[in-house]
C-alpha cells in the first residue's frame, strides 16, 4: 500500500495525502509509524502559518514505531527496534554541543528531503519529525530505542508532551524535594508536569486549569489541590497574559515561573518590577523540558513500565490516522487528554 501523511500546504489547508519515502541515507533511519499523539504544537504550525516550516508540511512530531531500515554507519539501532521519535536531537558540531551543553543544541539534525509529495516536492516534517504518516525518515540521534513490552499508544506520549512535562520538571526548574509546585494547564504536558513534581518529591501540587474537570483528573496523577497556593515553582503550561501573570502572583521568595506553553504571535504581559524584584523571582524558559532524547526517553521508559509514570490513562482515544481531523479539533476538550492516531 502506498505510504500516506497528513500535510498541511498552506494557510488552514490540511489533508491526508499519498506521500513517497525514500531509503534513509547516510546516518538515518526509516521508521514505520505505529502511533503519533496529536499535540497543540501541532495545531499551533497550522495556526500559525507553518510555525517557521517551510510549505508544504508534514504535521506530527509524537511518534512511536518500529525500525524498517538504517543508512550507512547506523550501528545503535537495527530493523525490527521499538522506537521513539524525538524532535530535540543534538548534533555534536555546534559551539553548545562542543561546549558540553548539548539540551541546548543549537542545529538540531534533520533528515530533509527523503518524504516527499507524489510529485516529488520535499515536505518539511514537523520538527524534524513528521509522524503524522504511515513511515518517516529521520537521522539516528532522533530515534531511541525503548522495551517492546512498552504499548506504542503510550510510548508515543514520551516523544513530546512526557518528555516537556516531565523534564521541565526535573532539568528546566530541577524541582527539589519538599517544594511546592503549581501547575497552570493540565492536559496532556501539565499532567506529564504533575507526575515528575510527585517523582521529584514535590510536597504540594496545585493543579490549576480554567475547566475545573482537568485539575480534578490531575488529582489522580499526583496533584495534591485544585486551589491556587503560594509556591516555590509554578508551570505556566498556557502561555497566556492571564496564566503568566497568575503564575507570577503564585511565585514565593525566590520562587521560579517556567514558561512552557506556545504563546500566539503578538501575546505579550505585564510584569511587576519592584514586585519581581522584591519577591528575588526566576524567570526561564522551557523548550521542550529542554530534553535530550538519548539521554531521557529510555529513564521515561523505563518509569512508565515501572509504574512510575502513567502513561496509559494518559491515552483517552485511540484513531485510524484518516480520523486526523477529528484529532484536532477535540484537542484540549474536555475528557481528552491525548488522542493517539495509529497509521
Ligand atoms: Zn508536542
Ligand atoms: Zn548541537
Amino acid at each position: 500500500m502506498a505510504d500516506q501523511g497528513v500535510v498541511l500546504s498552506g494557510r488552514d489547508a490540511v489533508a491526508l495525502e499519498e506521500i513517497d519515502v525514500a531509503p534513509p541515507e547516510h546516518g538515518e533511519v526509516l521508521v514505520r509509524i505505529e502511533a503519533t499523539g496529536v499535540c497543540h504544537s501541532d495545531q499551533h504550525v497550522i495556526q500559525e502559518d507553518g510555525w517557521g516550516h517551510t510549505y508544504p508540511v508534514l504535521l506530527g512530531h509524537e511518534g512511536a514505531g518500529i525500525v524498517e531500515s538504517v543508512g550507512d554507519g547506523v550501528t545503535s539501532l537495527a530493523p525490527g527496534d521499538r522506537v521513539v521519535l524525538g524532535w530535540k536531537p543534538a548534533c555534536g558540531e555546534c559551539a553548545r554541543c562542543l561546549a558540553g551543553r548539548p539540551r541546548f543544541c543549537l542545529r538540531p539534525p534533520a533528515a530533509v528531503g527523503r518524504v516527499t509529495r507524489r510529485d516529488g516536492t520535499p515536505l518539511t516534517p514537523v520538527l524534524r519529525t513528521g509522524t503524522f504518516a504511515t513511515r518517516t525518515v529521520v537521522p539516528a540521534a532522533a530515534v531511541v530505542a525503548v522495551p517492546a513490552e512498552l504499548p506504542a499508544e503510550q510510548a508515543c506520549l514520551i516523544g513530546c508532551a512526557v518528555a516537556t512535562g516531565v523534564m521541565s520538571v526535573l532539568e528546566t526548574a530541577k524541582v527539589r524535594e519538599g517544594d511546592r509546585v503549581s501547575v497552570i494547564g493540565c492536559g496532556a504536558v501539565g499532567l506529564s508536569v504533575v507526575q515528575g513534581a510527585r517523582i521529584a518529591g514535590a510536597s504540594e501540587i496545585h493543579a490549576l486549569d480554567l475547566d475545573p474537570a482537568k485539575p480534578e483528573q490531575a488529582l489522580g496523577f499526583g496533584a495534591t489541590d485544585v486551589e491556587p497556593g503560594r509556591s516555590d515553582v509554578v508551570f505556566d503550561v498556557v502561555g497566556r497574559r492571564a496564566t503568566f501573570e497568575q503564575g507570577l502572583s503564585l511565585l514565593a521568595s525566590g520562587g521560579t515561573l517556567v514558561l512552557i506553553g506556545l504563546s500566539p504571535g503578538g501575546e505579550t504581559a505585564a510584569v511587576d518590577l519592584p514586585r519581581l524584584f522584591a519577591r528575588r523571582a526566576h524567570i526561564v524558559v522551557s523548550h521542550g523540558g529542554d530534553h535530550l532524547p538519548a539521554e531521557d526517553f529510555p529513564r521515561l521508559a523505563r518509569w512508565a513500565l515501572d509504574g512510575e509514570l502513567n502513561l496509559a490513562a494518559m491515552v483517552s482515544r485511540v484513531a485510524p490516522l484518516d480520523a486526523w481531523d477529528e484529532a484536532l479539533r477535540t484537542l484540549g476538550d474536555a475528557g481528552v487528554i491525548r488522542t493517539v492516531l495509529t497509521p
